[in-house]
Protein backbone atom coordinates (compact mmCIF):
# COMPACT_ATOMS: atom_id res chain seq x y z
CA UNK A 1 0.00 0.00 0.00
CA UNK A 2 2.92 2.36 0.71
CA UNK A 3 4.53 1.99 -2.42
CA UNK A 4 1.37 2.67 -4.42
CA UNK A 5 0.81 5.79 -2.46
CA UNK A 6 4.50 6.60 -3.02
CA UNK A 7 4.15 5.84 -6.95
CA UNK A 8 0.91 7.94 -7.24
CA UNK A 9 2.67 10.74 -5.23
CA UNK A 10 5.64 10.51 -7.32
CA UNK A 11 3.42 10.70 -10.55
CA UNK A 12 1.43 13.77 -9.41
CA UNK A 13 4.71 15.17 -8.74
CA UNK A 14 5.77 14.46 -11.89
CA UNK A 15 3.16 15.67 -13.83
CA UNK A 16 2.99 18.59 -11.76
CA UNK A 17 6.34 19.77 -13.12
CA UNK A 18 5.32 18.77 -16.41
CA UNK A 19 2.85 20.83 -16.42
CA UNK A 20 0.14 17.71 -17.05
CA UNK A 21 -3.07 16.86 -15.36
CA UNK A 22 -2.18 14.62 -12.66
CA UNK A 23 -4.82 12.49 -13.28
CA UNK A 24 -3.93 12.54 -16.85
CA UNK A 25 -3.28 8.75 -17.52
CA UNK A 26 -6.87 7.86 -16.04
CA UNK A 27 -8.65 10.16 -18.36
CA UNK A 28 -6.94 8.96 -21.20
CA UNK A 29 -7.95 5.49 -20.20
CA UNK A 30 -11.58 6.52 -19.78
CA UNK A 31 -11.72 8.62 -22.90
CA UNK A 32 -11.81 5.63 -25.16
CA UNK A 33 -15.29 4.70 -23.46
CA UNK A 34 -16.36 8.20 -23.34
CA UNK A 35 -17.98 8.35 -26.68
CA UNK A 36 -19.67 4.54 -26.18
CA UNK A 37 -20.74 5.61 -22.76
CA UNK A 38 -22.62 8.80 -24.04
CA UNK A 39 -20.49 10.91 -22.04
CA UNK A 40 -19.75 13.48 -24.49
CA UNK A 41 -21.93 16.38 -25.52
CA UNK A 42 -21.62 18.64 -28.39
CA UNK A 43 -22.28 22.34 -27.21
CA UNK A 44 -22.31 25.16 -29.94
CA UNK A 45 -20.97 28.67 -29.47
CA UNK A 46 -22.80 31.19 -32.32
CA UNK A 47 -20.87 33.39 -34.92
CA UNK A 48 -22.34 36.69 -35.22
CA UNK A 49 -22.02 39.42 -37.89
CA UNK A 50 -20.69 42.77 -36.70
CA UNK A 51 -21.79 45.29 -35.65
CA UNK A 52 -25.66 43.82 -35.49
CA UNK A 53 -24.70 40.76 -33.95
CA UNK A 54 -26.98 38.57 -36.10
CA UNK A 55 -26.33 34.64 -35.76
CA UNK A 56 -24.66 33.25 -38.99
CA UNK A 57 -23.35 30.25 -37.69
CA UNK A 58 -22.10 27.78 -34.84
CA UNK A 59 -18.83 26.61 -33.75
CA UNK A 60 -19.36 22.70 -32.47
CA UNK A 61 -17.53 22.21 -29.02
CA UNK A 62 -17.11 19.12 -27.87
CA UNK A 63 -18.01 18.67 -23.56
CA UNK A 64 -16.83 15.82 -21.52
CA UNK A 65 -19.45 14.83 -18.49
CA UNK A 66 -17.14 12.70 -16.55
CA UNK A 67 -19.31 10.42 -13.86
CA UNK A 68 -17.00 11.26 -11.46
CA UNK A 69 -14.90 14.74 -12.01
CA UNK A 70 -18.27 16.30 -13.51
CA UNK A 71 -17.21 18.45 -16.92
CA UNK A 72 -13.88 18.29 -17.93
CA UNK A 73 -12.89 21.04 -20.47
CA UNK A 74 -11.47 20.63 -23.94
CA UNK A 75 -8.55 21.90 -23.06
CA UNK A 76 -7.87 19.11 -20.44
CA UNK A 77 -8.98 16.27 -22.59
CA UNK A 78 -8.47 17.02 -26.12
CA UNK A 79 -4.56 16.61 -26.21
CA UNK A 80 -5.22 13.56 -24.26
CA UNK A 81 -7.80 12.10 -26.88
CA UNK A 82 -4.92 13.23 -29.89
CA UNK A 83 -2.14 11.10 -27.72
CA UNK A 84 -3.92 8.22 -27.68
CA UNK A 85 -5.75 8.24 -30.96
CA UNK A 86 -9.21 8.90 -29.89
CA UNK A 87 -9.58 11.64 -31.08
CA UNK A 88 -10.83 10.09 -34.52
CA UNK A 89 -13.39 8.23 -32.79
CA UNK A 90 -14.36 11.42 -30.27
CA UNK A 91 -13.73 13.74 -33.89
CA UNK A 92 -16.31 11.24 -36.16
CA UNK A 93 -18.99 11.98 -33.53
CA UNK A 94 -18.90 15.62 -32.82
CA UNK A 95 -19.19 15.98 -36.59
CA UNK A 96 -21.96 13.87 -36.73
CA UNK A 97 -24.24 15.49 -33.78
CA UNK A 98 -23.29 18.78 -35.20
CA UNK A 99 -23.92 18.03 -39.11
CA UNK A 100 -27.43 16.79 -37.56
CA UNK A 101 -28.44 19.23 -35.26
CA UNK A 102 -27.70 22.19 -38.11
CA UNK A 103 -29.18 20.38 -40.94
CA UNK A 104 -32.55 20.07 -37.82
CA UNK A 105 -31.70 24.09 -37.61
CA UNK A 106 -31.86 24.61 -41.44
CA UNK A 107 -35.06 22.46 -41.25
CA UNK A 108 -36.67 24.58 -39.15
CA UNK A 109 -35.87 27.73 -41.20
CA UNK A 110 -32.60 29.15 -40.07
CA UNK A 111 -29.46 29.39 -42.51
CA UNK A 112 -26.69 28.49 -40.43
CA UNK A 113 -22.82 27.32 -41.14
CA UNK A 114 -21.47 24.89 -38.82
CA UNK A 115 -17.57 25.10 -37.70
CA UNK A 116 -16.47 22.25 -36.57
CA UNK A 117 -12.13 21.86 -35.22
CA UNK A 118 -10.25 18.80 -36.65
CA UNK A 119 -7.02 17.59 -34.91
CA UNK A 120 -4.15 17.37 -37.03
CA UNK A 121 -4.09 13.34 -35.76
CA UNK A 122 -8.00 13.07 -37.81
CA UNK A 123 -6.05 13.98 -41.37
CA UNK A 124 -5.67 11.05 -42.20
CA UNK A 125 -6.19 9.05 -45.71
CA UNK A 126 -10.15 8.57 -45.46
CA UNK A 127 -11.34 11.48 -43.90
CA UNK A 128 -12.53 13.76 -46.65
CA UNK A 129 -14.32 10.41 -47.76
CA UNK A 130 -16.03 10.65 -44.52
CA UNK A 131 -16.87 13.98 -43.76
CA UNK A 132 -19.26 13.87 -47.43
CA UNK A 133 -20.29 10.61 -46.02
CA UNK A 134 -21.66 12.21 -42.90
CA UNK A 135 -22.57 15.49 -44.64
CA UNK A 136 -24.82 13.13 -47.61
CA UNK A 137 -26.50 11.63 -44.41
CA UNK A 138 -27.50 15.12 -42.66
CA UNK A 139 -28.47 16.30 -45.46
CA UNK A 140 -26.03 19.76 -44.64
CA UNK A 141 -25.14 21.41 -47.54
CA UNK A 142 -21.09 21.13 -48.32
CA UNK A 143 -20.91 25.32 -48.53
CA UNK A 144 -22.45 25.87 -44.62
CA UNK A 145 -19.77 23.48 -43.53
CA UNK A 146 -16.22 24.89 -42.04
CA UNK A 147 -13.52 22.99 -40.76
CA UNK A 148 -11.04 24.45 -38.55
CA UNK A 149 -7.64 23.48 -38.36
CA UNK A 150 -4.78 25.15 -36.32
CA UNK A 151 -1.21 25.63 -36.86
CA UNK A 152 -0.15 22.62 -35.37
CA UNK A 153 -0.91 20.78 -38.81
CA UNK A 154 1.85 19.87 -40.48
CA UNK A 155 2.33 21.74 -43.86
CA UNK A 156 4.97 19.06 -44.82
CA UNK A 157 2.49 16.18 -44.21
CA UNK A 158 1.69 15.49 -47.71
CA UNK A 159 -1.44 13.19 -46.59
CA UNK A 160 -2.99 16.47 -44.27
CA UNK A 161 -2.79 19.01 -46.93
CA UNK A 162 -4.38 16.29 -49.86
CA UNK A 163 -7.14 15.53 -47.70
CA UNK A 164 -7.73 19.63 -47.13
CA UNK A 165 -7.28 19.51 -50.85
CA UNK A 166 -10.35 17.25 -51.09
CA UNK A 167 -12.62 19.10 -48.50
CA UNK A 168 -11.64 22.60 -50.38
CA UNK A 169 -12.46 21.24 -53.82
CA UNK A 170 -16.03 20.25 -52.95
CA UNK A 171 -16.85 23.27 -51.14
CA UNK A 172 -16.26 22.71 -47.87
CA UNK A 173 -14.53 26.28 -46.32
CA UNK A 174 -11.31 25.62 -44.15
CA UNK A 175 -10.48 27.98 -41.53
CA UNK A 176 -6.96 28.72 -39.63
CA UNK A 177 -8.13 28.70 -35.97
CA UNK A 178 -5.96 30.83 -33.57
CA UNK A 179 -4.69 32.41 -36.14
CA UNK A 180 -1.27 34.06 -35.59
CA UNK A 181 -0.25 32.40 -32.99
CA UNK A 182 1.80 29.06 -34.50
CA UNK A 183 5.44 29.04 -35.50
CA UNK A 184 5.32 30.05 -39.10
CA UNK A 185 1.95 31.31 -39.49
CA UNK A 186 2.46 33.05 -43.00
CA UNK A 187 3.62 29.57 -44.69
CA UNK A 188 0.36 28.12 -43.62
CA UNK A 189 -1.17 30.65 -46.21
CA UNK A 190 0.10 29.26 -49.24
CA UNK A 191 0.52 26.04 -48.04
CA UNK A 192 -3.16 25.31 -47.47
CA UNK A 193 -6.37 25.67 -49.08
CA UNK A 194 -7.70 28.29 -46.91
CA UNK A 195 -10.65 30.38 -46.81
CA UNK A 196 -11.27 32.03 -43.70
CA UNK A 197 -8.89 33.30 -40.68
CA UNK A 198 -9.75 33.25 -37.05
CA UNK A 199 -8.29 36.16 -35.00
CA UNK A 200 -6.93 34.76 -32.08
CA UNK A 201 -8.52 36.07 -29.19
CA UNK A 202 -4.91 36.98 -27.54
CA UNK A 203 -5.02 39.71 -30.32
CA UNK A 204 -9.04 40.77 -29.53
CA UNK A 205 -7.83 41.17 -26.05
CA UNK A 206 -5.16 43.63 -26.66
CA UNK A 207 -7.50 46.34 -29.04
CA UNK A 208 -7.66 49.16 -26.52
CA UNK A 209 -8.37 51.77 -28.73
CA UNK A 210 -4.90 52.43 -29.67
CA UNK A 211 -3.10 51.54 -32.98
CA UNK A 212 -0.52 49.91 -31.43
CA UNK A 213 -3.34 47.67 -29.42
CA UNK A 214 -5.16 47.27 -32.93
CA UNK A 215 -2.29 46.24 -34.72
CA UNK A 216 -1.87 42.90 -35.15
CA UNK A 217 -6.28 42.39 -35.74
CA UNK A 218 -5.89 44.57 -38.39
CA UNK A 219 -3.32 43.24 -40.08
CA UNK A 220 -4.67 39.72 -39.85
CA UNK A 221 -7.85 42.11 -40.94
CA UNK A 222 -5.72 43.64 -44.00
CA UNK A 223 -4.04 40.40 -44.84
CA UNK A 224 -7.49 38.70 -44.67
CA UNK A 225 -8.86 41.40 -47.76
CA UNK A 226 -5.54 40.96 -49.77
CA UNK A 227 -5.94 37.24 -50.29
CA UNK A 228 -9.90 37.24 -50.75
CA UNK A 229 -10.26 35.28 -47.43
CA UNK A 230 -13.32 35.86 -44.60
CA UNK A 231 -11.91 36.36 -40.87
CA UNK A 232 -13.35 35.76 -37.46
CA UNK A 233 -12.51 37.34 -34.68
CA UNK A 234 -12.26 35.33 -31.70
CA UNK A 235 -13.10 35.80 -27.93
CA UNK A 236 -14.90 39.15 -28.17
CA UNK A 237 -16.07 39.68 -24.88
CA UNK A 238 -17.13 43.43 -24.58
CA UNK A 239 -19.05 45.96 -26.72
CA UNK A 240 -15.94 48.12 -27.43
CA UNK A 241 -13.99 44.92 -28.81
CA UNK A 242 -17.07 44.03 -31.22
CA UNK A 243 -17.26 48.48 -31.86
CA UNK A 244 -13.60 48.35 -32.59
CA UNK A 245 -13.05 45.45 -34.90
CA UNK A 246 -16.52 46.47 -36.58
CA UNK A 247 -14.09 49.77 -37.38
CA UNK A 248 -11.50 47.76 -38.49
CA UNK A 249 -13.74 46.37 -41.33
CA UNK A 250 -14.15 43.06 -39.28
CA UNK A 251 -17.82 41.14 -40.36
CA UNK A 252 -17.80 37.94 -38.35
CA UNK A 253 -16.99 37.93 -34.87
CA UNK A 254 -17.42 35.44 -31.56
CA UNK A 255 -16.84 35.61 -28.20
CA UNK A 256 -19.23 35.65 -24.57
CA UNK A 257 -19.90 39.85 -25.64
CA UNK A 258 -22.33 37.67 -28.38
CA UNK A 259 -22.93 34.41 -26.74
CA UNK A 260 -20.86 31.61 -24.77
CA UNK A 261 -21.15 28.33 -25.93
CA UNK A 262 -24.56 26.64 -24.95
CA UNK A 263 -26.61 22.89 -25.54
CA UNK A 264 -28.41 23.22 -29.12
CA UNK A 265 -31.81 24.19 -27.02
CA UNK A 266 -30.74 27.17 -25.93
CA UNK A 267 -29.19 27.83 -29.17
CA UNK A 268 -32.95 27.22 -30.79
CA UNK A 269 -34.35 29.64 -28.53
CA UNK A 270 -31.71 32.63 -29.94
CA UNK A 271 -32.52 31.36 -33.03
CA UNK A 272 -36.43 31.98 -32.74
CA UNK A 273 -36.04 35.45 -31.08
CA UNK A 274 -34.19 36.19 -33.84
CA UNK A 275 -35.81 34.83 -36.83
CA UNK A 276 -39.63 34.66 -35.77
CA UNK A 277 -41.16 33.42 -38.78
CA UNK A 278 -39.65 30.38 -38.39
CA UNK A 279 -41.35 27.22 -37.54
P1 LIG B 1 -11.12 26.89 -30.23
O1 LIG B 1 -11.46 26.05 -31.40
O2 LIG B 1 -10.24 28.06 -30.47
O3 LIG B 1 -12.51 27.29 -29.60
C1 LIG B 1 -12.75 28.52 -28.98
C2 LIG B 1 -12.58 28.42 -27.48
O4 LIG B 1 -12.66 29.74 -26.92
C3 LIG B 1 -13.67 27.61 -26.79
O5 LIG B 1 -13.08 26.99 -25.65
C4 LIG B 1 -14.64 28.71 -26.34
O6 LIG B 1 -15.45 28.32 -25.25
C5 LIG B 1 -13.67 29.78 -25.95
N1 LIG B 1 -14.28 31.12 -26.02
C6 LIG B 1 -15.25 31.55 -26.83
N2 LIG B 1 -15.52 32.84 -26.65
C7 LIG B 1 -14.70 33.26 -25.67
C8 LIG B 1 -14.51 34.53 -25.01
O7 LIG B 1 -15.14 35.54 -25.29
N3 LIG B 1 -13.53 34.58 -24.04
C9 LIG B 1 -12.81 33.48 -23.70
N4 LIG B 1 -11.90 33.61 -22.73
N5 LIG B 1 -12.96 32.25 -24.31
C10 LIG B 1 -13.89 32.17 -25.27
P2 LIG B 1 -13.36 25.47 -25.30
O8 LIG B 1 -14.76 25.09 -25.65
O9 LIG B 1 -12.88 25.26 -23.91
O10 LIG B 1 -12.43 24.69 -26.31
C11 LIG B 1 -11.04 24.84 -26.24
C12 LIG B 1 -10.37 24.23 -27.45
O11 LIG B 1 -10.55 22.82 -27.47
C13 LIG B 1 -10.93 24.72 -28.77
O12 LIG B 1 -10.41 25.99 -29.08
C14 LIG B 1 -10.44 23.63 -29.69
O13 LIG B 1 -9.09 23.82 -30.02
C15 LIG B 1 -10.54 22.39 -28.80
N6 LIG B 1 -11.81 21.68 -29.12
C16 LIG B 1 -13.06 21.87 -28.62
N7 LIG B 1 -13.93 21.00 -29.18
C17 LIG B 1 -13.21 20.25 -30.05
C18 LIG B 1 -13.54 19.16 -30.95
O14 LIG B 1 -14.70 18.71 -31.10
N8 LIG B 1 -12.51 18.62 -31.68
C19 LIG B 1 -11.22 19.09 -31.56
N9 LIG B 1 -10.28 18.51 -32.32
N10 LIG B 1 -10.88 20.11 -30.76
C20 LIG B 1 -11.86 20.68 -30.01
MG1 LIG C 1 -12.12 26.43 -33.25
MG1 LIG D 1 -10.02 29.27 -31.95
MG1 LIG E 1 -8.56 29.88 -29.65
Amino acid sequence: LLRMADEAMYRAKRAEKDGLDPHAEELAAELGDAVRAGQLRVHYQPIATLPDGRIVGVEALVRWAHPVRGEVPPLSFIPLAEETGAIREIGAWVLEQACRQVAAWHAAGHSLHLAVNVSPRQLVPGLAERVFAVLDDSGLPYRDLIVEVTESVRVEDPVAVEELRKLHKRGIRIALDDFGTGYSTLRYLTALPVDILKIDRSFVAKLDGTPEGAAVAETVLRLSQMMHLETVAEGVESPGQAAELAGLGCVNAQGYHFARPMAADEVSDLLTEQNPASV
